[in-house]
């Protein structure tokens, strides 16, 4: 899940440790600890790479680099079906104090993408360990969401080539609706579009006891905010979500001057077409039209963010009905309203169906209970193997409605070796 466009680099780190211990191969939860400790911002993620490239090929895999992430495909006949995880930190200095925190100075797994990558690894282990006979699993690495657009340029390299359909999901505590350890489907609209507005009132600056020797341009903005939220309110369709926020401000250096310039930033956030488009062009109109009756000048500048992301419904219950045989109807909801964050998954399901979900990965009574983008974030790794599961289940499920027949086997082979299936 993304918000705010970063483009600080951090300071690199030593690399990680080793992937192996023993013999063995690492569990979702060692893996999710060495990639923790090794946070890295946007579309260029060295270490990152490196430690899933290294961790692939000890699992039997011969990982294929693309864009700037990584591409994996299991099996040798079938349909493709592709699981996508992320892998980029935000520009937070962790405060958790766990033993495993980010080595990496101003950068931190604080959007749980180290869990994805770590359950999609651990999905690719079992996978690469069993392939599946008569459908094949792409795992699809993909750097930058939290803003830098890493999706789009995935698909642009070439990750969805003779993809069929695709899963993917997030934890964290994306919805009021799941409880701690729940899983969440939805149709249609799940998330939304997620775009940036900015702009400034342009006036002449002077006394703050003389107004009428100057062009004061806050009251204007004070118009503009006003205007954006009725807009909201009085021209919107009050039975759809949408949200106006004006976030960020910026005018004036003392009590007694008039400022030259008063700046804004602020996003919105959408499901359809029509309620982006009033956005776009009604702030627009809104800034023109408060500047105009102001009698001071304006800047405006729209930027696109990612689109909505639209689950195909076929897939999502298909997705929904594997998980139900996995974790059981009780842990298992379908959602009735969607999160207002964005998501670059969007753009995959713009190319082919698919399905997303979300995982409420806190648990309260262990301290993990702060939100995404938090310094104290934490995920509860006791639903690791859960989330892997979750991947060879969705991958299943997908793959038989791809060649379309009953769901067989969505269940997933790690439920099995782990002692059976929950009802
Ligand atoms: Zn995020
Ligand atoms: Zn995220």
């Amino acid at each position: 899940m993304s918000d705010p466009k970063h483009n600080e680099r951090q300071e690199l780190a030593s690399p990680p440790g080793s992937i192996m211990h023993g013999s063995g191969l690492l569990s979702a939860t060692e893996h999710r600890r060495k990639l923790h400790s090794i946070p890295e911002i946007g579309l260029e993620l060295p270490h990152t790479l490196s430690y899933l490239r290294q961790a692939l090929q000890a699992a039997g895999l011969a990982p294929r680099n693309c864009s700037t992430g990584l591409i994996a495909d299991i099996g040798e006949n079938g349909p493709l079906i592709a699981l996508r995880a992320d892998m980029d930190a935000l520009p937070i200095n962790e405060e958790s104090g766990l033993p495993y925190a980010s080595r990496h100075a101003g950068a931190m797994h604080a959007c749980g993408h180290d869990a994805h990558m770590a359950a999609l690894l651990a999905a690719a282990q079992s996978l690469a360990a069993k392939p599946p006979r008569d459908y094949r699993v792409r795992c699809i690495f993909q750097p930058g969401e939290e803003g830098f657009f890493g999706a789009p340029a995935m698909i642009s390299a070439g990750c969805l080539d003779g993809v069929a359909a695709i899963a993917g999901g997030h934890v964290g505590d994306l919805s009021e609706e799941l409880a701690p350890g729940q899983l969440g489907f939805m149709h249609g609209s799940m998330m939304a579009a997620s775009d940036l507005f900015a702009g400034a009132f342009l006036g002449s600056g002077g006394h703050g006891s003389a107004p009428h020797h100057a062009r004061d341009p806050i009251p204007a903005l004070v118009q503009f905010i006003n205007g954006a939220y009725a807009l909201r309110s009085r021209e919107a369709d009050q039975r759809r979500p949408f949200v106006i926020s004006v976030c960020q401000l910026d005018a004036g250096s003392a009590f007694n001057i008039i400022p030259e310039r008063a700046a804004f930033k602020g996003t919105a956030r959408s499901l359809g077409e029509k309620e982006r488009e009033l956005a776009k062009r009604g702030l627009r109109r809104l800034c023109e039209g408060s500047a105009m009756a102001m009698g001071v000048d304006f800047e405006f500048e729209w930027t696109d963010g990612y689109p909505s992301l639209v689950n195909d419904a076929a897939s999502v219950e298909a997705c929904m009905a594997g998980a139900q045989r996995l974790l059981g109807t009780g842990r298992v909801k379908m959602l009735s309203a969607p999160s207002m964050g964005g998501e670059d998954f969007a753009y995959y399901l713009q190319k082919i169906p698919g399905c997303f979900w979300f995982m409420n990965s806190q648990n309260p009574e262990r301290g993990i209970r702060y939100p995404n983008h938090h310094p104290r974030f934490d995920v509860d790794e006791a639903l690791l193997d859960d989330v892997a599961d979750l991947h060879i289940a969705s991958a299943a499920a997908l793959a038989d409605l791809v060649i379309g027949r009953p769901a067989i086997h969505a269940a997933g082979q790690r439920a099995d070796q782990r002692g059976g299936l929950k009802q």
